[in-house]
């Protein structure tokens, strides 16, 4: 396995050792870390070294943890903790560690009885401002003991990688839009496309890293959107739903970026009762030989003719002539970046995790980029628009 993305110690506390901890040693291996774990003293109990030394291949440190844990660079992630496991760390110990330039990281796990909001704001008071901590979101069976609320590993390993990330988006708000749409023609059947909305949660993903508050209009998905605080996910369905549900946050960002595969034609009507198939349509009931569409209203195109709007990205997904059509749509559809695949090319597109993007800016500017990986993509994009939000 290579590992280039640095070195995290899980320090490890109590039961959670045998639920959370091997998933989280593993995600973070296949993240690109380089990973290693302490037991507390409560974590040992339910554990052996030797257990923590087979999923990370180094042996197990002891609390508590060796200098060599905390230099610059490395990230020390207590997961998941008691507010109790945390209050008992002793004093000397505690500066020591906030007093090295490791980054900290605490993942609470909270109890039943816990009200979270509130239990939250007391590890805030009692962790911050050396510790990041990491809001505890998915209830975790401990068997017998019962659930605990905690971060589970994936959004463990995801606040790792924000730690390590400069904050160029911080206080930023951006609307994604991200899918496809699916166009109803009776209650079992409908019109949608290949979408799997990937390249859209690369990019709430990355910005949602990068400090932005994030909101992503999304239809129906195949890969499910990063589940993270500061990405809020608004469902919905059909492409007027979608205009609809852009056009209510859109005095509430600071940049859209369209990225959905939007139905450009929906069924002219919708038919209430399951369309029965016949060889000689005759009644409303019959499937017709020829569906009757109509145009659905273009998002991108009703963002770029207001003012103010925000700063505005759009997609073109195009099998011919991209840079023509590319440069005919940012201006038509009065666009600030316009990002242009080739859908024809193998690994790029829908329903593959690279893309091979061109973006034309609307000062005339091309920035041509490899085929990279959809978070890769991401990463350039939001460079751009980091750049020209100054
Ligand atoms: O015209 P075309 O569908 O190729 O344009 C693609 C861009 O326009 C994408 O950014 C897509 O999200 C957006 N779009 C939209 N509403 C539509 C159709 C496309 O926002 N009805």
């Amino acid at each position: 396995m290579k590992f280039t993305l640095g070195s995290v110690t899980v320090l490890a506390d109590g039961p959670g050792v045998m639920v959370h901890t091997p998933p989280l040693l593993l995600q973070l291996q296949q993240a690109g870390y380089d990973v290693d774990v302490a037991a507390t003293p409560s974590a040992a109990l339910f554990t052996t070294p030797y257990a923590p030394a087979l999923l990370t291949g180094h042996p197990a440190a002891h609390w508590p943890l060796p200098d060599a844990a905390l230099t610059a660079n490395r990230a020390v992630l207590l997961a998941p903790s008691s507010l109790n496991a945390f209050k008992a760390i002793p004093p000397a110990e505690r500066q020591r560690l906030e007093n090295s330039p490791a980054g900290l990281l605490v993942a609470p796990a909270l109890l039943p009885a816990d009200n979270p909001a509130d239990a939250l704001d007391e590890w805030r008071q009692l962790a911050s401002p050396r510790w990041l901590v990491v809001p505890p979101t998915a209830h975790t069976p401990l068997g017998a003991l019962g659930d605990i609320l905690v971060a589970p590993p994936e959004t463990c390993v995801e606040w790792i990688r924000r730690w390590q990330t400069p904050q160029d988006l911080a206080g930023r708000r951006i609307l994604i839009t991200a899918g496809p749409t699916a166009e109803d023609i009776d209650p079992v059947r409908y019109l949608t496309n290949r979408s799997t909305g990937r390249m859209g949660g690369s990019l709430a993903r990355i910005a949602a890293r990068r400090g932005a508050t994030v909101t992503v209009v999304h239809g129906p998905l195949s890969c499910p959107l990063p589940t993270l605080p500061n990405i809020t996910p608004v469902p919905v369905r059909s492409a007027q739903q979608m205009f609809d549900a852009v056009d209510a946050h859109l005095n509430d960002c600071d940049v859209a970026i369209l990225c959905a595969a939007v139905a450009d034609y929906a069924p002219a009507t919708y038919s209430e009762l399951k369309l029965k198939k016949s060889d000689r349509p005759h009644s409303l009931w019959d499937m017709p030989d020829a569906l009757p569409l109509r145009r659905t209203p273009d998002i991108l195109a009703h963002l770029g003719a207001r003012s103010p709007r925000p700063f505005l990205v759009g997609f073109a997904a195009e099998s011919d002539h991209i840079e023509e059509n590319a440069r005919l749509k940012l201006m038509r559809k009065g666009c600030d970046l316009l990002c242009a695949n080739d859908i024809t090319e193998p690994g790029s597109g829908f329903a593959v995790s690279t893309n091979r993007v061109t973006i034309f800016t609307r000062t005339g500017d091309i920035h041509r980029l490899p085929q990279l990986d959809k978070d890769d993509v991401a990463r350039k994009i939001l460079d751009l628009v980091a750049e020209a939000l100054g």
